[in-house]
């Protein structure tokens, strides 16, 4: 039996199902309007989100070093995850400023970013100390009371409130003291001396008698070269032979008190990692441990070839600074941590922390690392 009455009220339902559909198709589109863009159907006919994020990074696009981590990340998570994840790297300025990297994870207008904790220091003074503190700890070190020694939960509790989740992305090992176009042979050197130095670097620097500014990296040539400073510090040679430094920088001093193992960050905006399914979160912090150690395994490779390289071709002066000017500026940084910590609580609670773990493991180094060095 066939029926071929068709119901007065079928077409305004259909029409009704459809809206209803369309409805909840832009609801669902809408809620997560980025970071799910697509969907896919596997062999077995299930059905696979595909994430799309954008990470924006506090360096230019594809920089040496510093901005190859990102892109690595991103490579190496689209692989892992058979292609569920799909980051887009974009440089500063492409969407957002340098400057404008936590800001624009923290409010979900991009998904993910990668910079330093100590660009931020103006909103969370204890940030400095999830990148580097002048005479503090060493990449080894860090990256120890990171893991294992409760840094890293400090650090996520600190941008919580920020709707961010930071993980450890890449180390340059120590650095060097900066390039300088005149000598110093005393603390009184830095009478007048106009240096970019960033983070607590920048104040305790100050207080020694120089003048400390905040140059992002891609105008630091210009700068020194026109007279603007007369000092950079940058990050080793293998990055700052790039730079070419060496061509307008007569003396190069060692070692980087200022950076003695600056660790990079990467922050993911919280409601987007959460939204994530579990095996993708694990793979985004396999990733990011493999790209944090990556670095400094390639700057561990490739410093000393550059080096040689500036000092027997480019005629580069290399220096070591005078025991008393490293002396002066180690006692005035600890004294700026200990104001700091008399001020704000939460650098009071990270600089105890810290300072436990860099005496606690530093006494294991003096007859293990350091002894070593000193008898290989
Ligand atoms: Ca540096």
């Amino acid at each position: 039996m066939t029926y071929r009455y068709t119901p007065w009220w079928l077409p305004a339902a259909l029409i009704v199902s459809l809206l209803m559909c369309a409805v909840l198709f832009a609801a669902l589109v809408l809620r997560t309007p980025k970071a799910v863009s697509a969907t896919t159907n596997n062999e077995n006919g299930a059905t696979t989100e595909i994430y799309r994020w954008r990470l924006v990074t506090t360096w230019p696009k594809k920089f040496p070093g510093l901005g190859l981590a990102p892109e690595n990340f991103a490579e190496l998570l689209n692989k892992m995850s058979n292609g569920r994840i799909q980051i887009t790297v974009y440089g500063a300025n492409e969407i957002v400023p340098a400057m404008g990297v936590f800001d624009a994870v923290s409010s979900g207008s991009v998904e993910m970013g990668h910079g330093a904790a100590y660009y931020w220091k103006g909103k969370i003074p204890a940030s400095s100390f999830f990148t580097a503190i002048p005479f503090g700890m060493n990449a080894t070190e860090f990256n120890g009371w990171l893991h294992y020694g409760g840094g890293l939960e400090m650090w996520r509790e600190i941008y919580a409130p920020f709707n961010l989740i930071p993980f450890a992305g890449g180390n340059t090992g120590v650095q060097m003291g900066g390039w300088f176009n005149r000598e110093i042979k005393s603390i009184a050197d830095f009478k007048g001396l106009k240096m970019r130095i960033p983070g607590y670097a920048g104040e305790i620097f100050t207080r020694a008698g120089g003048t400390a500014v905040n140059i992002p990296g891609g105008e630091l040539y210009t700068a020194l070269q026109s007279g603007v400073i007369d000092a950079t510090e940058w990050v080793g040679p293998y990055n700052d032979r790039a730079f070419g430094f060496q061509q307008i920088a007569k003396y190069y001093y060692y070692p980087g008190w200022q950076e003695p193992g600056p660790g990079l960050e990467f922050v993911i905006n919280k409601n987007v990692y959460e939204s994530l399914p579990q095996d993708l979160q694990t793979m985004i912090s396999v990733a990011a441990r493999a790209v944090n150690q990556d670095m400094l395994d390639e700057y561990t490779a490739r410093n000393n070839s550059a080096l040689k390289e500036l000092v027997e071709h480019h005629k580069v002066d290399l220096r070591p600074f005078p025991d008393d000017v490293l002396k002066t500026l180690k006692k005035i940084s600890w004294e700026v941590y200990d104001e700091m910590a008399a001020k704000d609580a939460t650098f009071a609670r990270v600089w105890k922390s810290y300072r436990e773990f860099l005496e606690d493991v530093g006494d294991y180094h003096k007859i293990s690392e350091q002894y070593y060095y000193e008898k290989r």
